[in-house]
């Protein structure tokens, strides 16, 4: 028995290479815009120490980050390595810290005029020119400068003075509504906002958004979820490789008679004599409660139904119709894979992709394929 077996624990395994193919795909499929990768929130749950590199491999030269925090560690994953990679980080600049922005050479996203005016008075001040990402709210209402902000700009162009204007960008809302009325108004919000302010390169498309077509993608795209293997086009097939797979250990094994309930609250009651397996996996490991009663695991390629409530260690399935072989303390059930991947189980869960994989748990053991390195 390897050690992870004898320790009881389940098992996460991410597939760098399946990152980095994915990566190339939407590359091609941009180009010839240039093709970033979000990898805020720790590459969406994947682990951005592994990721970063494999994607820096495979030629991604910009990476966007939420948080301060998140582009110091990305800045020291690329180190010397690719010193000519750039990492953005999209909640802007934190009032406090500008001199930790300095010194990893991170490029702040501006969403505001006071954004904008505080980066270039630390410009001015240090008589260097800060590099900076323009960020133009055309219909997420969420940051950006709002439309009578970029009026205001417009009129006073010197408020940039001091920076190193990258590109200007903007963020799509129902990208994955290919025919939502908004992607097109956003599409001409954009333009016009583009026209009053200088001319510098543009970025436009998430994930889904690199779907929409060339009018959409500007002069970089800068996808997340895609690379992780969630679909980018939710109601065609999936174009993107799965990364994440995920098999929760088995502990034990009992028969249970009809009519005998299982778990918290005694959600489920057998309808007939059943076997139960007991896995390592709950929600305090991101294996959401949401999913009582719902989910659904594979074992030797047999479905097998989440039964019962979903508890913070531990889950359970009907394990009857599996393979009696492979129904023992010790095997495996597969939780997310390439027969249940991770849309699948978002919307056994009632949420997308994004939150199965950014919840995934830290007390899986982690094993990482596919990488270069290897
Ligand atoms: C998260 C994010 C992305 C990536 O979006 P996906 O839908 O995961 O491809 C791109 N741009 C911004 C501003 C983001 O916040």
């Amino acid at each position: 028995m390897d050690s992870a077996a004898a320790a009881g624990v389940s098992l996460l395994t991410i597939d760098l290479g399946a990152v980095a193919r994915n990566w190339q795909q939407l590359r091609d499929h941009a180009t010839p815009a240039a093709c970033g990768a979000a990898v805020k929130a720790d590459a969406y749950g994947t682990g951005a120490d592994r990721v970063v590199p494999a994607l820096a491999a495979a030629g991604c030269r910009a990476f966007f980050v939420a948080t301060l925090a998140e582009g110091i560690a990305v800045s020291e994953t690329l180190g010397a390595r690719w010193p000519e990679a750039d990492v953005f980080v999209l909640n802007g600049p934190p009032s406090a810290r500008l001199d930790l922005l300095i010194s990893a050479r991170l490029i702040p996203v501006l969403n505001s005029l006071g954004d904008i005016d505080l980066w270039a008075a630390a410009a001015r001040r240090r008589a260097v020119a800060l590099p900076a990402v323009l960020h133009v709210d055309t219909g997420m209402s969420r940051l950006g400068l709002p439309p009578a902000e970029v009026e205001c700009l417009a009129a006073e162009p010197a408020r940039l003075h001091g920076l190193d204007l990258r590109f200007i960008m903007t963020h799509l809302a129902c990208a994955d509504t290919p025919d939502h009325p908004l992607n097109d108004r956003q599409r001409q919000r954009f333009a016009d906002a583009l026209s009053r302010l200088p001319h510098v390169p543009t970025s436009f498309a998430n994930s889904a958004g690199v779907f929409l077509g060339p009018a959409f993608h500007g002069d970089l795209v800068r996808p997340g979820a895609a690379l992780y293997g969630v679909n980018p086009t939710p109601k065609k097939p999936n174009p993107m490789s799965q990364v994440v797979r995920l098999q929760g250990r088995i502990l034990q094994v009992r028969e249970i008679d009809r009519n005998e309930s299982v778990g918290y609250g005694a959600s489920h009651s057998a309808v007939r004599r059943t076997t139960i397996a007991t896995v390592a996996a709950g929600y305090a490991d991101g294996f959401l409660r949401s999913l009582s009663n719902r989910g659904r695991g594979l074992i030797g390629g047999v479905s097998v139904p989440l039964i019962g409530r979903v508890s913070m260690d531990l889950v359970t399935f009907d394990v009857t119709e599996a393979p009696a072989d492979l129904v023992h303390p010790g095997e495996l059930i597969e939780l997310i894979g390439p027969d249940n991947p991770v849309d699948a189980v978002a919307a056994a869960a009632g949420t997308i992709g994004y939150e199965i994989l950014t919840s995934l748990g830290h007390r899986y053991a982690r094993t990482y394929v596919g990488g270069s390195e290897e």
